[in-house]
């Protein structure tokens, strides 16, 4: 039977309830238990697949293929684990899957209700992640109070009394304010979110108290005593050098001791040692070097979370300080590439969805090529690759992708009909497709060819396996055409073509899959990371 951990936030969001979660899950793996984890969101979306990443941040894809929530990507990041489609779900979700029993007489004769039926499917989705793990930790999304995270809250409250449930602890996330005028720290909007709680019927065992100064010690004693947890169980978490820190300073402060009590798990001591390490290198790296990272998203950077993060993770085992220099590519079109990224040591390209900024990203591939700049692409990245090549060496003008002109004379990436998913199903994608859901995704295998970048990045690996995430494909009708101009296929998969490489370049790589989900801090990605190197060398 499983043993669960309910992380709540309160007072305001964007505390970083999925980073603590993360650090919690991660000291508890660190001590050798199977962790699980979940991430519930009381949004309506069946998943965050069609939201714009300026909305959400990024879309994070699993293995299995599901768009979740990026805090899956912090999980899988912090405890080096791959989490699966079942990791998070969403009011959406539930309520689909209740209409449609429903539909096919599956509760018929009853009224159905938010209680018992949508919060009885909660309680069983919450379970049936929990299955196989010894401790599934819960991260609840939203804040306490809010109307559509009621259910939720009723799910997780009767599963105290739940004789399939090995044990539960509640850990609630808040915010404690310091307010200049009066010099004082405030615990009064703490208190009035655990009485909200309370009113529920949850009493936190923990409370974790961001902030932007050290807790005075009598500070926390009140915490404690308004909040009704032993003074062990107030942890504060002040804003850290690297998210990686806040692992090991939770441990500074003997989280798991009221956990491991109040679930009985035995004494816990974590081996945090080659994380410690990591982390050091990430505050202090004896290198440095800037990568021109060309998006459109700019003004959410979380929507490249995984992406910004990956070179973190490369940096902390290169020793090297991966500095961002953020370029929007609808500047590079007024202002040129030179002037944008003359200070760079390498571009990188993100993948995106539509029109916008695509001719300024065309022509940052360009001064990396002819620059012999080390050179990323990603996804839509590589398939701009392709255009550019295409209208600049092999002279293809009006050369595109027909996601950007569905009349081009050369559509360099183009929509295969006939397309086999992950499964070994025949997917049929067209232009009249429904926009949900029919993307490729998630996992697939990836052959690469001998002596290539990519082959080298991998330690010489003939087969990786990588996610994808897009609609569209390089079209193979111009391969040889390519081919014979000095770009190379590296990486295929069933035909399709996944990786392109040119000749007589130190480092230029497009890459139709996403490198960076499969990124962790302790095994970063080989293309990421090799990636970096390049940068590094180039200076
Ligand atoms: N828009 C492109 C496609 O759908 C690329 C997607 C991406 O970069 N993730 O194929």
């Amino acid at each position: 039977m499983t043993k669960f951990i309910f992380v709540t936030g309160g007072v305001l969001s964007s505390l970083g309830k999925g980073i603590t979660a993360a650090s919690v899950g991660t000291l508890l793996k660190h001590s050798g238990k199977k962790i699980g984890m979940l991430k519930i969101d009381p949004y309506i979306n069946v998943d965050p697949g069609t939201m714009s990443p300026l909305e959400h941040g990024e879309v994070f894809v699993t293995k299995d293929g599901a768009e979740t929530d990026l805090d899956i990507g912090n999980y899988e990041r912090f405890l080096d684990s791959s989490y699966l489609k079942s990791s998070n779900f969403t009011t959406g979700q539930v309520y689909s899957s209740v209409i449609e029993r429903e539909r096919a007489g599956g509760y018929l004769g009853q009224t159905i209700q938010v209680v018992p039926h949508i919060v009885g499917e909660i309680v069983n989705r919450i379970k049936k992640a929990g299955k196989g793990h010894e401790i599934l930790i819960v991260e609840l999304g939203g804040t306490v109070g809010d109307i559509e995270g009621l259910p939720f809250m009723e799910a997780i409250r009767q599963m105290k009394h739940d004789d399939e449930v090995a044990g539960t602890f509640f850990i609630h996330v808040t915010l404690i304010p310091y307010i200049k005028a009066a010099g004082e720290m405030k615990s009064k909007p703490t208190q009035h979110s655990v009485q909200e709680l309370r009113r529920i019927g949850i009493t936190p065992q923990m409370i974790i108290a961001r902030s932007e100064r050290p807790l005075p010690k009598t500070f926390k004693k009140k915490l404690a005593m308004s909040c009704d947890v032993p003074q062990d169980s107030v942890i504060e978490a002040l804003d850290a050098a690297t998210i990686y820190d806040i692992p090991v300073t939770f441990l500074r402060q003997h989280i798991l001791k009221p956990i491991a009590k109040e679930l009985s798990l035995g004494e816990l001591d974590p081996d945090m040692g080659k994380w410690d390490t990591l982390v050091k290198k990430i505050v202090q790296p004896q290198n440095k070097t800037v990568v021109g990272f060309v998006g459109k998203y700019l003004e959410l950077k979380e929507a490249y979370k995984s992406l910004t993060e990956s070179l973190i993770h490369a940096g902390a085992h290169l020793d090297t300080r991966v500095e961002i220099n953020w370029v929007d590519s609808e500047e590079i079109e007024e202002r040129g590439a030179q002037e944008l990224l003359g200070d760079c040591d390498s571009v990188l390209v993100a993948g995106g969805f539509g029109n916008r900024g695509i001719e300024g990203k065309i022509k940052a591939i360009q001064y990396a090529r002819e620059n012999k700049v080390p050179y990323l692409g990603i996804c839509l990245g590589m398939q701009l690759t392709l255009v550019e090549y295409a209208r600049n060496v092999l002279g293809l003008e009006g050369a595109n992708s027909i996601e950007f002109d569905k009349d081009t004379p050369h559509p360099m990436i183009y929509l295969i009909d006939n397309f086999l998913d992950q499964s070994g199903g025949t997917q049929l994608r067209t232009h009249k497709s429904p926009m949900g859901g029919t993307l490729r995704l998630g996992e697939y295998p990836c052959d690469t060819k001998a002596g290539s970048i990519l082959r080298n990045a991998y330690n010489g690996e003939k087969t990786i396996l990588e996610r994808h995430r897009h609609r569209y494909e390089a079209n193979p009708a111009y391969r040889k055409e390519l081919e014979k101009a000095g770009m190379l296929v590296t990486g295929e998969s069933n035909g399709l073509i996944e990786t392109v490489e040119i000749k007589d370049h130190p480092w230029f790589l497009g890459v139709q899959f996403h490198p960076e989900f499969t990124s962790r801090l302790q095994t970063p990605n080989p293309i990421i990371l090799d990636f970096a190197k390049a940068s590094l060398n180039a200076q």
